[in-house]
């Protein structure tokens, strides 16, 4: 074993990883990289396939971010935030807002068409105008969960407790507030008593839904559903049902278009819109997560107004929230560092005069760091360029079709694809939909079939996630989904199970 593999068996805990099985067999250790490509301390190459835990935007060691770093480098690396401003974080602040406040013209609903009364959608004016600066995910919904509880106390009076609502499923983190708004048991349950409570609502998972009647088919369940959209009248009803209560909820937390970890839930077309609509018009704040989704990840349409471009997933049906979350590419995916989006109105709850103490007090020693915000800058550069445009447009072809030699597969049940995003769903048997049982290690033995094939990715239980670099080739593109696709068939014949693979997991959930 190299020794560097050693020293990670002897003393490194690896997140989400049954270390036990961790430590049967040599980790791949990451040396270097080099735009979508991996290369381990043997020289063995690896294609990235889920962008280093979804957060690499433009590929590895890409000469404009390193560049913006290593001049910054030069002049400072890091300054606290708590006393002092920075030049590339105000920049950064500017650039974000700017970004996060391009609303696009999309108003429908999705009742226009069924010959039901029509919604008034509403574009509510909460334009982003401030920025608060944290490290990751988990501590960027941190602060919309702590701002929207305060807001709400100062708001409503001190005496109100306020209530959150997230999606069945929902993940936002693992701090204590994000893992509150989560629900994943599998991953929350153990730290029940240490969570305040939130309530949870029906996500459309239209390939599991019950109210979907329609016969299993070789195509997106989203696209050849049939249901009356229950589970938007799920969501009214559980906002009318707390306002009942008397205390309507205080915020709704989603992750828009696409939730990720709960096993890359994709929303089918109109859906956001309708929920966020019914959100606010039972007074909600809207906390948005595009710690994923966000910087072009799922956006699809690469719609331009005004010569300006959607980047976020919200922006796809103009939902604007009064918290945007991002982190993971903030940076391009080269340094920790994540920034929550919200409103003056927010704000302006926490001003006051010193001694009534209305200061938010929060704060994370490496807020605002300036190579973090050196790097996001250049990234959201790059994110502009037409080049990025037009790569991303057609990664974005490329992988709807290539996905589409996977049907063929009986044990491909579902394939989910929002932007650059997709989630490969397996199954016993398409026909019946029938789960395998998690214990079965399904997408642990895929993925495991994968990086024999060179190909990196991390399933979700049994959801094959690939997300590739932005700067990924046809050619890389086609070898990720190849080998995706061998290696289903492989994973599931006895003795391919039989070889040892490289170890490159604790795989899964
Ligand atoms: N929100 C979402 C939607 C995520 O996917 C994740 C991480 N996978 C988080 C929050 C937490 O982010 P982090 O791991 O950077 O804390």
């Amino acid at each position: 074993m190299h020794p560097l593999a050693k020293l990670d068996h002897a003393h490194v805990w690896h997140p989400f990883t049954q270390m036990r099985d961790w430590l049967k067999r040599e980790p791949i250790v990451i040396t270097s990289g080099k735009g979508a490509v991996l290369r381990d301390v043997h020289g063995q190459e690896y294609l990235d396939a889920n962008s280093s835990i979804w957060t690499n935007l433009h590929g590895h060691q890409h000469p404009k971010i390193n560049a913006a770093i290593a001049r910054q480098l030069k002049r400072i690396s890091h300054s606290s935030a708590l006393g002092f401003a920075n030049e590339p974080a105000s920049l950064l602040a500017a650039r974000l807002v700017e970004a996060g406040n391009r609303i696009f013209d999309f108003r429908f609903s999705i009742f226009d068409s069924g010959g039901k009364t029509a919604r008034k959608s509403q574009i509510v004016n909460c334009k982003l105008e401030k920025v608060f600066f944290s490290d990751d995910g988990s501590t960027a919904m941190e602060v919309a969960l702590k701002l929207a509880y305060e807001f709400t106390r100062r708001t409503r009076g001190p005496r109100s407790k306020p209530r959150f609502l997230s999606l069945d499923g929902a993940y936002h983190g693992d701090t204590i507030g994000a893992v509150s708004a989560g629900h994943i048991d599998l991953f929350h349950q153990a730290y029940a008593g240490l969570l305040f409570k939130t309530d949870k609502v029906m996500s459309p998972y239209c390939y599991r839904c019950p109210f979907n009647r329609a016969k299993p088919e070789r195509a997106d369940a989203r696209t050849y559903r049939k249901c009356q959209w229950e589970c938007v009248g799920l969501v009214e009803k559980k906002f009318a049902k707390q306002k009942r209560k008397g205390n309507p909820y205080a915020a709704f937390a989603f992750e828009p278009l696409m939730q990720g970890s709960a096993g890359m839930i994709a929303q089918p077309s109109g859906w956001l819109r309708e929920v966020t609509d019914i959100a606010r018009s039972h007074g909600a704040l809207l906390i948005a997560d595009e710690v994923m989704t966000g910087f072009g990840r799922a956006n699809s349409k690469f719609k331009i107004q005004n010569s300006k471009l959607a980047l976020f997933a919200c922006q796809e049906e103009s939902v604007q929230p009064d918290f945007l979350c991002l982190a993971k590419g903030l940076t391009g995916g080269y340094l920790p560092m994540a920034a929550t989006l919200t409103t003056q109105n927010i704000f302006d709850a926490f001003l006051g005069e010193y001694h009534e103490f209305k200061t938010f007090f929060h704060g994370h020693s490496f807020t605002g760091n300036q190579l973090g915000a050196a790097a996001a800058l250049t990234s959201l550069e790059l994110l502009e360029t037409k080049a990025s445009l037009r790569a991303r447009a057609v990664l974005e072809k490329t992988l709807r079709a290539e996905l589409q030699s996977l049907w063929p597969l009986p044990h491909v049940g579902d394939i989910r694809q929002v932007g650059l995003v997709a989630g490969i769903e397996l199954v016993k048997n398409w026909r019946t939909r029938e789960p395998f049982e998690l214990r079965e290690r399904a997408g642990i033995r895929v993925c495991e079939a994968m990086a024999r094939r060179g190909v990196l990715t991390r399933p979700i239980g049994n959801v094959i996630v690939l997300m590739p670099p932005y700067c990924t080739t046809q050619v890389q593109l086609r070898q990720m989904v190849f080998a995706l696709h061998d290696s289903v068939q492989d994973a599931f014949r006895a003795k391919e199970n039989a070889k040892p693979a490289p170890n490159c997991a604790g795989f899964g959930v």
